[in-house]
C-alpha cells in the first residue's frame, strides 16, 4: 500500500511576490517554477490576473502561466479577484482558478470594494463563463473564504457566516470551496472545528485544501490539526516569502521546506525531493536581493540520518 498523499500547493510566485516591494524578473520566476516543479512539487499558484496599477509584482503573469504550462505533471494555479481576472485566466488557459471570498464584509469591501451579495454575483458570472467552456478546457474552480478564522478589522467571525458563505459558494458554482487563515489568527482546535462543520455542511470531497500563515507561530501546528481531519492539500510558499509586515521575523504563510519535512518525517507522501526543494531557494535569494527568507530546515539543516523515502 502506497503512502497517503498530502499535496503541497506553492503560492510563493503569487502571495509571496504580491507581499514583497520589489519585482521578481521574469526569467528568475520561470526558472523558480521550473526548479520548484523538477522538485515534485504538483500544483503551483503562479500569479494572479490583477491590474498592473495594483500588483505591479504580478504584471506579467500571462507570460509565467504559459511558461508553467511548458512543465509536466504541474497543476497551474492563479489567483482572479473577479470576472474579468477569470477571462484572462481562461484565455490563459491554466489549470485551476481560486477566487478569494472574504467572511468578513468588512475586509471585502477594504480589500475588492465589494459586498458578499456582489461577490457571489460575480462568481456566479464566472460559472457561466466556465460552464460556456468544452469540459476538457474547463479550468478547476475554487472559492477560498479569507479570514476565515478570524479578521483584523472584525475580530472574530462567527461559524454560523463561514458555513453560510461555503454553501453560497457552491450554490453559485463552485467545485469546491477551501478556508484561508489570512490574519494568522487560527489556532489547531479551531482549525478541526471549522473544517468538519465544513465538511459537514458542503460535503466531505468540497473542502479539501487550506491556506494557512504562520503570523503567530502556529503555522504547522495548524496543518498538522487539518490533516487529521481530512483535509489533503496545504498551501505554502519557498521560504515563507512574503513575510509578515505585523510579526517581524515571523513568515507570512507557512515555510514550503519545513512544511515538507514535517510531513515526510512523519511517513506521509508529498513527491517533493527535499534536497532539490531547498536547492531552489537560491534561485528566489539571488533574484531578490536583500529579502529575507525563512525556514528552520534550511537554517538548521536536515538530521543526520534523515532519510527521504
Ligand atoms: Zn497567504
Amino acid at each position: 500500500m502506497g503512502k497517503t498523499l498530502i499535496e503541497i500547493s506553492e503560492v510563493g510566485p503569487r502571495d509571496g511576490l504580491q507581499n514583497i516591494a520589489a519585482i521578481m524578473p521574469l526569467k528568475a520566476k520561470k526558472a523558480w517554477i521550473t526548479a520548484m516543479a523538477n522538485a515534485g512539487v504538483r500544483e503551483i499558484e503562479v500569479g494572479s490576473f490583477v491590474p498592473a496599477r495594483i500588483l505591479p509584482q504580478l504584471a506579467d503573469t500571462a507570460d509565467v502561466v504559459a511558461h508553467a504550462l511548458t512543465l509536466t505533471n504541474l497543476t497551474v494555479a492563479v489567483l482572479v479577484p473577479n470576472y474579468k481576472g477569470a477571462e484572462n485566466a481562461v484565455r490563459a488557459g491554466v489549470h485551476k482558478i481560486t477566487i478569494p471570498l472574504s467572511a468578513s464584509e468588512t475586509h471585502s469591501l477594504a480589500n475588492v470594494k465589494r459586498t458578499h451579495t456582489q461577490m457571489l454575483e460575480e462568481i456566479q458570472k464566472i460559472t457561466r463563463l466556465l460552464k460556456s467552456l468544452p469540459k476538457e478546457q474547463r479550468p478547476k474552480f475554487e472559492g477560498s473564504i479569507s479570514t476565515a478564522f478570524g479578521c483584523t478589522l472584525e475580530g472574530p467571525v462567527p461559524e454560523k457566516k463561514i458555513l453560510e458563505l461555503a454553501t453560497a459558494l457552491m450554490t453559485a458554482g463552485c467545485d469546491e470551496v477551501g478556508l484561508s487563515d489570512t490574519t494568522g489568527y487560527a489556532n489547531p482546535v479551531q482549525i478541526k472545528r471549522l473544517v468538519c462543520a465544513v465538511k459537514n455542511t458542503v460535503g466531505d470531497d468540497k473542502l479539501t485544501g487550506l491556506h494557512l500563515h504562520n503570523t503567530r507561530g502556529l503555522g504547522l501546528a495548524n496543518a498538522l490539526a487539518a490533516l487529521e481531519v481530512g483535509i489533503t492539500t496545504l498551501d505554502s510558499s519557498l521560504g515563507g516569502l512574503g513575510g509578515c509586515p505585523f510579526a517581524p521575523g515571523a513568515s507570512g504563510n507557512i515555510v514550503t521546506e519545513d512544511l515538507v519535512y514535517m510531513l515526510e518525517s512523519m511517513g506521509l507522501d508529498t513527491g517533493i525531493d527535499l534536497n532539490k526543494l531547498l536547492a531552489s531557494r537560491q534561485i528566489v535569494q539571488s533574484a531578490l536581493p536583500g529579502e529575507t527568507l525563512f525556514g528552520f530546515i534550511p537554517e538548521a539543516g536536515l538530521p543526520l540520518g534523515y532519510e527521504m523515502v
